[in-house]
């Protein structure tokens, strides 16, 4: 909840990086051990409406507290004027509710990002 306001008072993407003109996200989830891809997305973010708090949630429904938040690696490539960066993360939540304190999620993320200008 509290991570849902913060997003939605975040300033749009546009607004917060005015040089930008186009932004492609491509995704992809791996299970913990990053062999298996359980899904993958791509498309073209609307830059006009998406917010600058740029995170995914976990594909996982029963991560507690899991997201991928590419905020900071989105910031970096456009203060760098990056075409395209690309990395890996690893959701830092809680498996399930019961494994809190316990076990990780641990799904990672593999993601691209291809920035026009
Ligand atoms: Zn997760």
């Amino acid at each position: 909840m509290q991570e849902e306001v913060r997003i939605q008072a975040s300033a749009s993407v546009a607004d917060r990086f005015k040089q930008l003109k186009a932004l492609t996200v491509d995704l992809a989830f791996y299970n913990p051990e990053g062999v298996t891809r359980t899904s993958q997305i791509k498309y073209s973010v609307n830059i006009a409406n998406a917010k600058s708090a740029f995170s995914f949630s976990c594909p996982n429904n029963e991560c507690v507290r899991g997201d991928f938040d590419l905020s900071a690696p989105l910031a970096k490539a456009v203060a760098t004027k990056k075409k395209s960066v690309a990395g890996e993360m690893c959701c830092q939540g809680w498996r399930t509710k019961t494994s809190i304190d316990t076990v990780r999620c641990a799904n990672i993320l593999r993601y691209k990002l291809t920035l026009g200008y």
